[in-house]
């Protein structure tokens, strides 16, 4: 079922005792919302942060996780492992990731497939270069992330997948791209997935946008048809930011 869903990716900023101050300042100023909100601080303060907001409608997510169950992975973390605090969902093929940590499209799929398998919900990231877009490539790259990465799925897998365009030249820049350029990426997501899968799933999926949304840019952007919310960086990281983007929903 599609729904809105406003998911602040901290990446790796906050410490323990910043994360618990932010996680609780959040959740003491979140207004009423049917919008699910999500954050994800780095993996040694996940703990805190589940304990922290139990009594919160906050969902705490993590931000990457490895394919295997167990072995032989210094410095790596399983699904299992995240199930077992509490996580319920990942952000996979985030594009830091797949930049700096040499992150395929083969691996992620990999990933997407462990995470369901342990009932982790998966928030999956994509989105061209600046490159693509400036030589009209952008579709191209998008259909062929999604088909690498989740066109091995069943149907019934889908139920578990949130998707996430994020343009490449818009993460952190301050770029963003235009509620058209966005709503367009979309449509043109949804219609991919109608034609590899069904129409229904594919007007179930729940698909955000991501890159340099702010407080100021947002209600135009969650305003498209086909944007369902958004995957938020840099303004995540400050209360006030957060919960105007949440309030744009
Ligand atoms: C992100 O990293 O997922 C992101 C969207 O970052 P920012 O909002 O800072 O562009």
């Amino acid at each position: 079922m599609r729904s809105k869903i406003v998911a602040g990716n901290w990446k790796m900023n906050k410490n323990l005792q910043e994360t618990i101050y932010l996680v609780e300042d959040i959740a003491s100023k979140l207004a009423d919302t049917s919008a699910e909100v999500m954050v994800a601080p780095t993996f040694v303060n996940l703990s805190a942060a589940v304990s922290a907001l139990e009594s919160s409608k906050i969902e705490v997510v993590a931000q990457n996780m490895h394919f295997a169950e167990s072995g032989a992975y210094t410095g790596e973390i399983s699904a299992g492992m995240l199930k077992a605090i509490g996580i319920q969902s990942v952000i996979i093929g985030h594009s830091e990731r797949r930049a700096y940590f040499g992150e395929t499209d083969e691996l992620l799929s990999k990933k997407v497939k462990a995470a369901l398998e342990n009932n982790l919900r998966v928030i999956f990231c994509f989105g061209e270069e600046l490159a693509d877009r400036q030589s009209g490539n952008h579709f191209t790259v998008v259909e062929s992330q999604l088909k690498n990465a989740l066109f091995s799925l069943s149907t019934g897998d889908w139920k578990n997948i949130v998707l996430a365009y994020e343009p490449v030249w818009a993460i952190g820049t301050g770029e963003t791209a235009s509620p058209e350029q966005a709503q367009e990426m979309h449509a043109f997501v949804r219609k991919t997935v109608a034609e590899g899968f069904n129409q229904g799933i594919a007007d179930d999926v729940t698909i955000l946008y991501g890159g340099s949304v702010k407080p100021g840019n947002a209600v135009e952007i969650f305003a498209k048809p086909d944007v369902d919310g958004g995957l938020i960086g840099g303004a995540a990281l400050k209360t006030d930011d957060f919960l105007a983007i949440v309030n744009a929903i």
